[in-house]
């Protein structure tokens, strides 16, 4: 007997709509289009960061910290890669393990940090 499939029947209509309001939501702009806290975030501009943002942007994670201040600002360490474009924060995601592995994957040095987590380019030095 030839069972109609009447979940996907039902599922196709709303799964269109999720996808349109997604990519809705998605500006244009290329790698620069990604998910900030505010507009006080300043994406990093080295190329080395590219591969990060584009997970960040395709997982939607919230970057809470990119390229702002200076060294000795206190905001990071004197010696962060955040103020060499090299460092970004995002928002943990529900599965951080999944979200840790996406970052890792791509030879990012991923470091859970309390309250987000921290992924730059080059190992930490001492
Ligand atoms: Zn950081």
């Amino acid at each position: 007997m030839d069972v109609p499939d009447l979940f996907s029947t039902i599922d196709a209509p709303r799964t269109a709509l999720r996808r349109q309001k997604r990519d809705s939501l998605t500006p244009p702009g290329g790698l620069l289009a990604v998910r900030t806290k505010d507009a006080s975030v300043h994406p990093p501009g080295d190329p080395v960061m590219s591969g990060a943002l584009r997970v960040a942007k395709g997982r939607g994670d919230i970057i809470t910290s990119g390229r702002e201040g200076y060294s000795g600002d206190g905001v990071h360490s004197s010696t962060s890669q955040h103020y060499t474009g090299t460092a970004i924060d995002v928002r943990y995601a529900p599965r951080r393990a999944e979200q840790i592995a996406a970052y890792a994957r791509l030879g990012y040095v991923v470091i859970p940090e309390s309250t987000h987590l921290h992924i730059q380019a080059y190992p930490v030095t001492a």
